[in-house]
């Protein structure tokens, strides 16, 4: 190799890193003052690399790991949103349920026998009506604030669906009750089973309407479904009325799990509608 044809900077730094098997490289690194200085400099730039690297810090372990969520605390979390909604859901809501389950009660007074059927006939509708002021700009007037927070709408619609049936269902049991123990209105069980299945059907259908489109629709269905059910209790009644509402008005395996797959919907429109937004 002549003097003038100097090896090229990959193959210095190679000499450098020990890994040079060429001969003739090392001879002219060795006579050439610039290639030595180039050398050098590579020397230098790698001793330093290689101390830089010592000082560096092990990298940390990742978030997740370093500070694991504890069981505990999102328990704690989600029962405080859950709590949050008791004082977030509108009176309306705790007014309707308690109101026509009131009324229903009230009706006890006048007739033993017919108290069980019209107990089951108004405990739905209420519960169905306020079900759809729970959720959505005209009906929730913590709707901004909701949608600011770091909690999914999804979630807050969960936590109040969990929260005002919780609550329908204790109201329809303590009416429940109180129409047995006063009236002659047949067992606890069937008349339990009477209002559970259409309450949880209509008060899904009604949140699914006021998630998708308006409260008001989803009040309106409910006291159609309600209206069409006084009219197949008349003799009168074509029985192109009769087979669908029965269906709605029975506690069936069939009409709860139903109930709960409206209620998915519902949620899962909320979540795509956040989404959007
Ligand atoms: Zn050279």
């Amino acid at each position: 190799m002549r003097a003038e044809q100097h090896p090229s900077a990959d193959e210095i730094a190679a000499w450098v890193a020990g890994g040079a098997s060429d001969a003739a490289v090392d001879r002219h690194v060795r006579d050439c003052v610039r290639c030595e200085r180039q050398a050098a400099a590579w020397s230098t730039l790698r001793s330093s690399l290689a101390a830089w690297e010592m000082r560096l810090p092990e990298p940390r372990p990742l978030a997740p790991t370093q500070v694991p969520v504890r069981a505990d605390s999102r328990v704690r979390q989600a029962t405080a949103v859950v709590l949050a909604q008791i004082s977030v859901v509108r009176r309306q809501v705790w007014a309707a349920t308690a109101v026509v389950v009131g009324i229903g009660c009230l009706l006890l007074a006048v007739s033993d026998a017919a108290a069980g059927p019209l107990f089951a006939l108004i405990a739905p509708v209420g519960a169905a009506c306020g079900m759809a002021m729970i959720y959505g700009r005209d009906a929730d007037p913590a709707y901004e604030i909701s949608q600011a927070c770091p909690v999914s709408m999804r979630t807050v619609l969960v936590a109040r669906l969990l929260v005002v049936t919780g609550y329908d269902l204790a109201v329809g049991f303590l009416g429940t009750v109180l129409v047995v123990t006063v009236g002659a209105a047949g067992g606890l069980w069937s008349l339990m089973l009477a209002w559970l299945g259409p309450l949880l059907l209509l008060s899904a259908i009604s949140v699914l309407l006021s998630v998708l489109y308006r409260p008001w629709l989803g009040i309106g269905v409910a006291l159609l479904l309600w209206s069409l059910r006084v009219a197949a209790l008349s003799p009168a009644r074509p029985a192109v009325v009769a087979v669908p509402v029965n269906w709605i008005w029975t506690t069936t395996p069939t009409a709860v799990l139903t109930a709960v797959t409206v209620l998915a919907a519902a949620v899962f429109a909320v979540g795509r509608q956040e989404k959007l937004a």
